[in-house]
């Protein structure tokens, strides 16, 4: 995907968060940045940009992937609310419980990658002013 932005100019910050949003390099919006699933390139294959900036970086990612799954599992609590509160039978209550354990256990792999270029979207968005935060073609990232 190419970079409208000038060199030495970074994007908006909904432009940031969609390209986080979509697995993409918030700062160039290139893609393609995991191997398989799980594996985060260290630096952005088009911008040059290193994603784990520093030790714990991804704590954030973490905090994201965790809220997301709790989210989730609100839902059904909710559900299961509006089951119990309905006199629902005993497969009903079954079923919600089964679906918030699936949803326990799928949400936070599924959403691992997207966990972790969205918050290197909101870390960029937070160090707007930084030099190294800028989109430079072909640049080198500085930590
Ligand atoms: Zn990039």
């Amino acid at each position: 995907m190419g970079n409208p932005e000038a060199p030495g100019v970074a994007a908006t910050t909904m432009r940031m968060l969609a390209r986080g949003a979509l697995r993409r390099c918030p700062r160039c919006g290139a893609g393609h940045l995991f191997h398989r699933w799980f594996r985060l390139v260290d630096q952005c294959p088009s911008c040059g940009y290193t994603f784990a900036r520093e030790d714990g970086f991804f704590l954030g990612a973490f905090v994201i992937n965790f809220g997301v799954t709790i989210a989730g599992l609100a839902a059904f609590m909710g559900v299961l609310i509006a089951v119990l509160a309905s006199g629902g039978s005993d497969r009903a209550i079954a079923l919600v419980a089964v679906g918030a354990a699936a949803e326990a256990l799928v949400v936070p792999i599924f959403f691992y990658p997207f966990s972790k270029t969205l918050w290197t979207a909101i870390d960029l968005t937070m160090h707007r002013g930084e030099p190294w935060a800028a989109f430079r073609p072909g640049g080198i990232s500085r930590t």
